[in-house]
Order: C-alpha cells, then structure tokens, then sequence
C-alpha cells in the first residue's frame, strides 16, 4: 500500500528543472548549425535548466535514405549504394567541421560502422528485389542514428557534458513499420532506468527523434515528422517542466508574413487552435504529436534556432481568453471544387454514400462539404486522378470541376458563441467572391472557398480588419512597432 502510494506520488510529480529540446532537421542540417545548436542548450544549462535533446536526422537525409531503399527494392544497388556513399561523405564531413582529436576520431570510427551496416543493408535488399516496411524503417533508422551520436560528440567537446542514448533502447512500440505506436507506460519505465540518472548526474543526454523498436529490438519508425512525438513521449515520460520543439520560424503568427507583413507572432495559442491550423496549412508541427505533452499539461514551445532570443509560441491546453476573436488565418492553395448535381437520381437514399465512395476508392480527401437539394460540393487536393473520380462520378450525376481555388481558414477559441463576426468577416472582403463556406463542429474556425488568385488579398483585408488591434497579452504587437520603424 505504502509503495504504491510512493509510485504515485512520484509518477504524478513535475520535474520543473526537466526540458526536453527537440531540433529539427535544419537546426542539424551541418556543422554550423550544430555548434548553433550547442549554444542554445548551454543556455539553459547556464540558466539552471537539466536539458534532454531529441534531434531529427540531418536536413533532406530521411529523404534521401527512403529513395536509396526505393532504388534496393528495384534491384538498383549501384544507385542504392552511391546515395549511401554521398551521405557517408556528408557525415564525415560535417563530423570533421565539428570535432577534433579524440572526439573526432571515436565519432568517425562510428559513423563508418553506421555506414558499413547500412551498405550491407541495402545490398541485402537489392539482392532480394523486395523491399518490406520493416526493412524500409531500418534503412530510414540510420539518419537519426547518426545525427544523436554527432550532436552527442559536440556537446562533449563543447563542455555540454554530452552522452548518446540510443533511442531504440527507451522508445518502444508495437511492430507496426512506417508509423508504429508507442507503448507509453513501457516508455516511462525505460526512460526512468536509462536517461534519468544521466540528468541527475549532470549529462545532457541526446537521442534520436522519430526512431523506436519493438519490444524484441527490432528497430520501427513513428512516421514521418516523427521526431516531434519522441520529444512529446519523452517529455511526457520523464514529467518534465517544458517540451521545446526548435525549428526555423518564431513560432505560430497570425498569417503568413510573406504575404502580410504586418503578421504578429501569436504568444499563445491552444493545442486545439494550433491543431486546427495545422490541417489547413500552417506548417509548423503537427499537433497530433504533441497530444502525449498536452494531455500531462507540459507546455509546448516552438522556438526558433536561427532567432534564439525570440520568445516563440507557447502551445498549452487551454490558452488565456483573447480579446481578438481570431489567432490566425491560414489559407491552402491548390483546391479543386467538384459540383455534383444529381439531375438523373434526385437525393435517393444512399446517393451521398455512392457520391464519397468513388472519392474513397481513389484515396482522395475531401476538405470542405456543402449540400443543398439536388446538388453535393466537395473541395479536393487537386489530385491527378480527378479525370477518372469525374468520370465514374458521371455515371451517377452530372459533375463540374472548378479548378484554382484557395481555402482560408480562421481559427481561435474565442469565436465561440460570439455574434457578428462572420458579419464583420464577409464585409471586409466584400469586394471578393466567395464559393463555398463552413463553420467547423470544433466551432473554432471558420473557413470559405475563394479564388486562389485572391488568396494575398483576402488575406490581408482580413487580418486588417480582426488584427489592427492586437490583444498585447497574447500577440507580440513589438513586432509590428519594430517593422513599422524599420
Ligand atoms: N527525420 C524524420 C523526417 O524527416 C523525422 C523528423 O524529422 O521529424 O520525417
Ligand atoms: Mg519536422
């Protein structure tokens, strides 16, 4: 009883002190941003802090590992082994930028295995003419693998008391190759026996982002963009005070700043918000994989390596009420709007499932849905099977296609039970013509079809309208001083 109760109020304990910083692939992407990288996390050493570094493989490398298994699978091992000679070179390149004496040579010594076992690997793969997922996630392993141990290195020689963890050794997941599913509580336990002690020591531990294995050892990968999960499942597992995800933007504004640049950097923003956003677009990390940090309640950070001293977006639960209805606007380009118009079979019981089931058969999402009597509009990904979902959808209906539509999307909490604000929102782009419009069941977006042409002015009618008065306490309104001085 005594010992439960202990294991409880461990388990249920913050370790405040405790972050877990993930680097993506840029922020790794050669010897500069490493030492870049260094300097981050002696930051907050420096401020007291015990980090634990979750880093994804080199910028373009999982890329490039995935066709060198592609060209193994064809039977191309002349084509599978020059792309493993060019990253080899890289490797060791970058590795020599980094690192110097002892340091280095231990470091080189282990890349070259890495590079041997990848060799071997691809010219087993090559002599079968088969390439399985379980294969295709070892070969994919490797730029993770190598990325921790070369980040690990340098934060040994830059006094960062660096030590490589294998990630495959606390990461463990069911056996599902591509995308496998951690085993959370088996995670914790891993975690506690083999990183933990290294933070109480004093260690910085680094490991390989989207990289787990089965509970045999056989390594698996948590799909692509999965370092993130990692740093969300480690964060999660060892109860630490903060996740911080480092990429190359400040973190979440209120629209592109390419095309608006009076675009504001949201301070905070709600895991359902940011969700939201992320559907439509907005590229910074896919929530879905911080869901292990936001449902323990550790904030998320998006931090930017290239702007440390940028505060970032601090992703949290339940974001503080906003005196602005909106957190952003985000817009997806490329859209096809298909009108099917049932001119031959008036809504018959079982017409919509005969409409989504030719969209189903050719794997083709649908982003936006308006019905009325006699006629359905979907918003399609222009997809290069349209041709043939139109002309089976025309055995059934009479179809249209409008093609070079853009969707934007508006998204905050505190749109909720607000009146007037699509009133506002249609008359500041009432010069633009609109196509279709829904209003999520989340009840925090609202989106509407548009030209794709009118996308950059859209845009920046409405966020002059919902942003011209920023609620300071959660948009960065210095920056739209400092752009206006500048
Ligand atoms: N390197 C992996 C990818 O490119 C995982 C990640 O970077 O998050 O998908
Ligand atoms: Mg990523």
């Amino acid at each position: 009883m005594s010992e439960r109760r202990n294991v409880q109020a461990r388990a249920g304990e913050a370790r405040a002190g405790l972050v877990v910083m993930k680097f993506g692939g840029t922020s790794v992407e050669d010897a500069k941003a490493m030492l870049r990288t260094a300097a981050i996390v002696r930051g907050r050493r420096e401020r007291g802090l015990s980090p634990v570094v979750v880093v994804s493989a080199m910028a373009k490398v999982t890329d490039q590992l995935l066709a060198a298994a592609a060209a193994a699978g064809r039977g191309d091992k002349t084509g599978a082994l020059a792309i493993a000679a060019r990253l080899r070179n890289r490797h060791i390149e970058t590795a020599s930028d980094l690192l110097c004496g002892e340091i280095f040579a231990g470091t080189e010594t282990a890349i070259r295995a890495e590079f041997d076992a990848l060799d071997d690997l691809l010219r087993g793969i090559a002599a079968v003419g088969e390439l399985t997922p379980r294969t295709s996630d070892n070969v994919v392993s490797f730029g993770e693998r190598l990325s921790s141990q070369m980040v690990a290195a340098a934060f040994e020689q830059n006094g960062l008391n660096g030590v490589h963890v294998d990630a495959r050794t606390c990461i463990i997941t069911d056996a599902h190759y591509g995308k496998a599913i951690p085993h959370e509580a088996h995670i914790e336990a891993k975690l506690a026996e083999l990183v933990l002690p290294l933070v109480e020591r004093g260690l910085t531990p680094v490991m390989g982002g989207f990289i787990g294995a089965t509970e045999k050892g056989i390594t698996t990968t948590l799909g692509r963009g999965g370092s993130d999960f990692t740093a969300a499942l480690v964060g999660g597992g060892l109860h630490a005070g903060a996740i911080e995800i480092w990429t190359d933007v400040n973190g979440i504004m209120t629209t592109d700043p390419r095309i608006c640049p009076d675009a504001l950097r949201v301070k905070t923003i709600s895991f359902e918000e940011a969700a939201e956003l992320a559907y439509f677009g907005a590229k910074v990390l896919h929530p879905a994989t911080i869901l292990p940090a936001v449902q323990k309640s550790i904030p998320v950070w998006v931090l930017n390596s290239r702007n440390a001293e940028n505060e970032g977006t601090k992703i949290t639960a339940m974001a503080p009420p906003c005196a602005s209805p909106f957190k952003s606007i985000a817009a997806k380009k490329g859209l096809t709007i298909i009108d099917v118009v049932a001119s031959r079979m008036l809504m018959t019981h079982g017409y919509l499932k005969a409409v989504f089931d030719v969209f189903d058969k050719y794997h083709c999402a649908i982003d936006m849905v308006s019905t009325s009597e006699v006629s359905i509009s979907v918003t399609v990904d222009s997809n290069e099977r349209l041709p043939e979902i139109c002309a089976e959808l025309d055995k059934i209906a009479d179809v249209k296609l409008e093609g070079s539509k853009a969707l934007i999307c508006m998204v905050g909490e505190d749109i909720r039970g607000r009146s007037g604000i699509s009133g506002r929102m249609f008359s500041a782009i009432r010069h633009i013509n609109v196509r279709m419009i829904s209003q999520g069941a989340s009840e925090i977006n609202m989106s509407f079809m548009i030209e794709q042409s009118d996308v950059e002015e859209a845009i920046r009618s409405l966020h002059a309208e919902f942003f011209a008065n920023p609620d300071p306490t959660v948009f960065d309104t210095e920056a739209r001083v400092v752009a206006a001085k500048a």
